[in-house]
């Protein structure tokens, strides 16, 4: 009996040709330079650090040679795919302005002219390119059970032989058609494998962009390419897909690396172009011990993309660490043009580094604390009003209450040359700045850092001479610090720094320590941004308040 008979046995229902969807999805109308990728998860809802890198790294590519950038859903293992896993990947890419092209923009929806972009609604695709392939005599069912397989390698392993289906160790490869058709018919459960037609001997060059050209045996391996449940594994689902969709470049992780022979076998049985691999290499991270690991889910919690947002970190300080990592050249190219964004930056996969990268979460607060340090007051106003919506209601509703005031304490020392570094995400802003806010102000456990006087009769001795006599809310900065000296003399201390270093034992303190005391009456804190600000933003009601408090 003919392949062609024994395809038609196994796939009844499919009536489409591998030509009717060549037709339906014709070759892209782009620059040959254009990149086409994709963003390909399991419907997981959780989008890992090293994934966000990589959609980050496809998103940019495709933009910056005009080309495509669609999400693929990869949902062929069950045990990999969580209710509502599409929306939650889509949005955990949106607080990064990461949005496709074309693909899935839903558990039931998408936009594009290459879908459906959810493999489990490809079924039909995958049956018609799987019967042409038994048609061809590059496929086979295999019926073997679970206890054959497990025979095969056990004797593999006992004669230290290559583990594995392949060769004389294929069973069903040399089944008779005639074999193979009754017992279909007699309704045996099967697998569809691939015929390889590689040689263990001989090798395959993979040109990987990011790593170069890499040698691999040829696949030799007659792999599972259906199961018996008739859904596909990732290894046929996806050159089934990359070819329909047109994907130039394929961005994935280097695990995939070692089964490329196979997916490139694959390719050419079909006679289709293989297309550009870019495996990425790991986001990793260094360990109390000095060793180097993969950054997980299970252990970091700044693995999981969700942390951002729950920190508010902006989502453009993300981006520059992440490109940071990505490009070794782009930390240099922003430091040249700092009047620039990540979209004047050209990427570069020759600039990836092929061992991995390091993540390192300091660096990325670092790189946060410098862009929130440049933002204007404003800006800052909207993204702690974002964040505290979801993250701290109570505190979005008193900076929303007090929206000018708010936008007010935020400018201190900002918008200026060197701007104050005191954010490095949104969260960190109420811990620095609460005793700003009355409401606040009454309710947290207050705990001053009185230092040098910490005699409370001194302290309201030292506040009510200078909020009484000493402090008028227009002075401009030369006038209050002069009143604050004159204050300070009065008192008994030294208003000159340089008469007090000279001789401090003539006086009971200085200039320093008079400020002090009010700075942590108004505000239980040592260190605080500008005295003169704060005390210009709070209300005379509220300064005056603040001492009985103490
Ligand atoms: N679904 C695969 C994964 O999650 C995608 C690999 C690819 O991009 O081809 O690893």
């Amino acid at each position: 009996m003919t392949n062609k008979e024994l395809a038609e046995v196994m796939y009844p229902n499919v009536t489409k040709t591998i030509e009717d969807y060549e037709k339906m999805y014709p070759k892209r109308d782009l620059d040959p330079k254009a990149v086409v990728t994709r963003f390909a998860p399991s419907p997981t809802g959780f989008v890992h650090m090293g994934s966000l890198c990589s959609t980050f790294v496809g998103y940019k590519v495709a933009k910056q040679t005009g080309g495509v950038y669609y999400l693929r859903i990869e949902d062929t293992d069950q045990k990999r795919s969580v209710e509502n896993g599409i929306a939650g990947i889509i949005n955990d890419l949106k607080q990064f302005n990461i949005e496709f092209d074309e693909g899935a923009t839903g558990e039931d929806s998408e936009v594009g002219n290459y879908g459906p972009y959810i493999q489990t609604k490809r079924i039909e695709i995958y049956q018609t390119f799987a019967k042409w392939l038994v048609e061809h005599d590059y496929a086979y069912p295999c019926f073997c059970k679970p206890e054959e397989l497990e025979a095969i390698r056990t004797h593999q392993e006992h004669y230290k032989e290559r583990i594995g289906y392949y060769g004389r160790h294929a069973k069903c490869r040399y089944l008779s058609n005639e074999e193979r058709i009754e017992r279909i018919k007699n309704g045996e459960p099967f697998v569809l494998r691939l015929k390889s037609t590689g040689d263990f001997e001989k090798k395959v060059v993979i040109n990987d962009l990011v790593r170069g050209k890499v040698e691999y045996p040829e696949n030799d391996i007659d792999h599972v390419l259906i199961k018996s449940d008739g859904i596909p594994v990732y290894h046929f689902a996806h050159v089934v897909d990359d070819h329909l969709m047109r994907t130039t470049h394929i961005l994935r992780g280097e695990e995939w690396m070692p089964s490329t022979p196979l997916h490139i076998e694959l390719f050419q049985k079909f006679g289709f172009e293989v297309p550009n691999y870019c495996h990425l290499g790991l986001v990793m991270k260094i360990d109390e011990d000095g060793s180097r690991r993969k950054l997980s889910k299970r252990k970091d919690p700044e693995a999981a993309v969700s942390y951002y947002a729950e920190k508010g970190i902006p989502s453009e300080a993300v981006k520059l660490y992440l490109m940071t990592i990505a490009n070794s050249n782009f930390e240099g190219w922003m430091d040249q043009n700092k009047d620039k964004t990540i979209d004047d930056f050209t990427f570069d996969f020759k600039k990836m580094s092929a061992s991995g990268s390091l993540f390192d979460i300091e660096k990325l607060y670092n790189i946060s604390k410098n862009y929130m340090a440049n933002m204007k007051a404003v800006d800052v106003y909207a993204g702690l009003k974002n964040w505290a919506e979801t993250y701290d209601p109570e505190f979005w509703q008193l900076i929303t209450k007090y929206q000018d005031y708010t936008i007010a304490i935020l400018n201190i020392e900002r918008e200026q040359k060197k701007p104050r570094k005191d954010f490095d995400c949104y969260s960190s802003i109420k811990p620095t700045i609460w005793y700003m806010y009355d409401e606040l102000f009454a309710k947290m456990e207050k705990n001053y850092e009185f230092q040098k006087i910490t005699d409370k009769e001194e302290i309201r001795k030292i506040f009510n001479l200078y909020i009484e006599k000493y402090y008028h809310k227009d002075d401009d900065k030369e006038t209050w610090f002069n009143n604050l000296k004159a204050c300070t003399e009065e008192l008994g201390y030294a208003g000159d720094m340089k008469a007090y270093k000279e001789n401090p034992d003539n006086y009971k303190g200085s200039v320093a320590d008079i400020s002090q005391v009010i700075r942590v009456v108004l505000t239980t804190k040592c260190t605080t941004p500008d005295l003169y600000e704060i005390l210009k933003l709070l209300s005379d009601e509220q300064i005056k308040a603040r001492i009985e408090l103490i």
